[in-house]
């Protein structure tokens, strides 16, 4: 209850009133004596006044004398003695030094220091330094304060003999009383009013530290992180003001806090969703943060042994942290590597000094798609240019010839006229298929045509129209509807080239005799669509290929056989993207080749 800075005011309180008190007690004794001494002194030197002396002196030296005869001497008598003593007597009680205070003693010694008068029993005179200077011829006062009693003597002189001496000595009982009742008023005073003070004291120190008990108390409600139990203080003192700006601090550091951890979570969360890969280095090149997409992109499992300069130089980056953080260039310094099967783009941006320790930020881009599609994007523009020149130089040089031999036999003509109108049917078709695919390509622009699609009797009508074709080359061409298919609805035309495309394939990539098999059926949420042939087959290295553009296995088969190399192309990216679905390819070389449409049914029909 009274710990602490509550004790202390209490006992400072009390401390300082015991103090005053006394102080005040002291003085009051101290000015009390002084002010007795002081009018001591006053009053003998009005009574012994010059006259007052002589008086005295005279008196002492007085002699009983007989008158002479005519002519002759008067004769003393006696020398001074107990009659003088008497009168000095009787002068003394006279003055106002007896008259005026009660119990002051009065001694009349002769020159050997005998009594001759004194007013009260005892030898009060003897042993006193006053009645020895005064026997020596020397007026002397004893009035130091700290005596009880002032004595004051004076000799009476003859010739500078000493034959009296007035011993005056003064109890001070009034003053020593007055003395007496300050001390015992002192001492009643000085305990009642520290018990006073102690109260008052008790009730102050409580207004002073009730306000830093709650202080201490918030404080430490904030140290144990239990901010939602604080109260405000309710006082206007400088300690209240102090717990509120506390707590208002405490509030606001806290409301920064959280919005600092959700910035950082934030930021966490960004980098952990990155698409790009992310790495953080400190000023000295150490690891301080990579996120799941760089490890990814860098094929890294643990990161502890990574450091700037080691790791770059490993993965043939050719920088170091010292060029970026001491020479820094005004664009981000990039570096292109390869790690496996990625290529990746690596922008490294240093952390500015002022932005807290500095280091260097490293994105790590996956440029892989973005460079493939760069070259095909090239191989396509080749190979479109190709496509195209081959037929114009036949259909330029046959028409040059035609041009320069208008005698030519009506025969030869016709050869070259025919040559002429297929390879420009070549050119339409290339470039039919070359728009058809860009509008496959512009699939947000193009407008996918909604018809109803008989899956059945779309690939019976197929193979009819192609039957004639496989008569030719006596081939077999058979199709097994195994199940049900339901309609869908979708680009109709888009699916009637496809499978024209696969069948057309089949039949023109199977050898006089071969069998082609065409299969439909509903399995789970889809329609499969199949064709098998018993074929040339395509090799395991040219398969992965077989969807490219402009691709073929025998390039001048192909074109022989009125081939473009897009109508693979052409099958994914309808199956893909008008129907959702997927084309896929199994062959083994000279024994025949599968390709699966795979078409998810709508969900409604499911
Ligand atoms: P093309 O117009 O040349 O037939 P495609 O894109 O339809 O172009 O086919 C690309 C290449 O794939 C063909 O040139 C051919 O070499 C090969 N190919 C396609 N289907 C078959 C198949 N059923 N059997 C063997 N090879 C095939």
């Amino acid at each position: 209850m009274f710990k602490g800075i509550r004790l202390k005011i209490i006992l400072g309180f009390v401390f300082a009133i015991m103090v005053a008190e006394i102080s005040a007690g002291l003085f009051i004794t101290l000015r009390t004596v002084s002010t007795y001494h002081s009018s001591f002194d006053a009053v003998c030197k009005e009574v012994f006044d010059e006259e007052m002396r002589k008086t005295l002196t005279d008196t002492a030296n007085a002699v009983t004398v007989q008158p002479g005869a005519e002519g002759e001497e008067a004769i003393v008598l006696s020398e001074p003695g107990p009659v003088n003593a008497e009168n000095l007597k009787n002068i003394m009680f006279d003055t106002k030094l007896f008259r005026e205070s009660s119990g002051m003693r009065l001694a009349i010694l002769d020159a050997s220091g005998s009594c001759m008068y004194q007013n009260d029993s005892g030898e009060f005179y003897k042993n006193s330094r006053v009645t020895e200077e005064a026997l020596k011829g020397n007026e002397a006062l004893s009035n130091h304060f700290s005596a009880k009693t002032i004595e004051y003597a004076i000799p009476l002189k003859d010739n500078n003999e000493v034959r009296f001496v007035i011993y005056i000595r003064d109890p001070m009982t009034q003053q020593n009383e007055l003395v007496r009742r300050i001390v015992s008023l002192f001492a009643i005073l000085v305990p009642a009013s520290a018990i006073l003070m102690f109260v008052i004291a008790l009730f102050f120190s409580k207004s002073v530290t009730a306000p830093m008990k709650n202080l201490a108390t918030q404080a430490k409600k904030l140290a144990d992180g239990d901010s939602s139990a604080l109260s405000p203080a309710r006082g206007s003192d400088e300690i209240s003001e102090l717990t509120n700006a506390l707590i208002y601090l405490s509030e606001s550091t806290r409301e920064s806090s959280e919005k600092a951890i959700s910035e950082k979570t934030k930021t966490e969360t960004i980098l952990q969703n990155m698409s790009d890969g992310v790495m953080a280095f400190d000023t000295n090149g150490n690891l301080s943060h990579i996120n799941p997409e760089a490890m990814r992109l860098l094929n890294r499992k643990f990161v502890d042994d990574i450091t700037f300069n080691k790791f770059f130089k490993e993965i043939n980056a050719d920088i170091t942290i010292e060029s970026l953080q001491y020479m820094p260039s005004e664009d981000a310094t990039e570096r292109q590597v390869t790690i496996g099967e990625h290529t990746l783009q690596l922008s490294f941006a240093p952390i500015p000094q002022s932005a807290g320790e500095g280091g260097v930020i490293v994105i790590i881009h996956d440029i892989t798609k973005h460079e493939k599609l760069e070259r095909s994007r090239l191989d396509f523009v080749a190979n479109v240019s190709h496509e195209l020149r081959t037929p114009l130089t036949v259909i330029k040089s046959y028409s040059d010839i035609l041009a320069d031999t208008p005698d030519a036999e009506p025969e030869l003509r016709t050869r070259f006229l025919d040559t002429i109108s297929s390879e420009t049917d070549r050119m339409a078709r290339i470039i039919s298929d070359l728009l058809t695919l860009s509008s496959l390509d512009e699939n947000t622009n193009y407008k996918k045509p909604s018809e109803e699609i008989d899956i059945r009797a779309e690939i019976e009508g197929l193979v009819e129209r192609l039957s004639l074709t496989a008569k030719k080359k006596e081939q077999e061409l058979i199709y097994t509807p195994i199940n049900d298919v339901p309609k869908i609805k979708g680009d109709r035309g888009g699916l009637e080239r496809v499978l024209t495309n696969i069948i057309s394939n089949a039949l023109k990539y199977t050898p006089t005799g071969g069998k082609i098999q065409v299969f439909s059926r509903t399995m789970y949420n889809d329609i499969i669509i199949k064709v098998s042939d018993t074929g040339i087959g395509i090799s395991k290295e040219q398969l992965p290929n077989i969807f490219d553009r402009f691709f073929r296995v025998d390039k001048a088969r192909s074109r022989d056989k009125g081939g473009t190399g897009l109508g693979l192309a052409i099958a994914k990216q309808t199956i893909e993207s008008s129907f959702h679905g997927k084309i896929m390819i199994t062959s083994e070389l000279n024994k025949g080749t599968d390709v699966t449409i795979t078409i998810p049914l709508p969900k409604s029909k499911q």
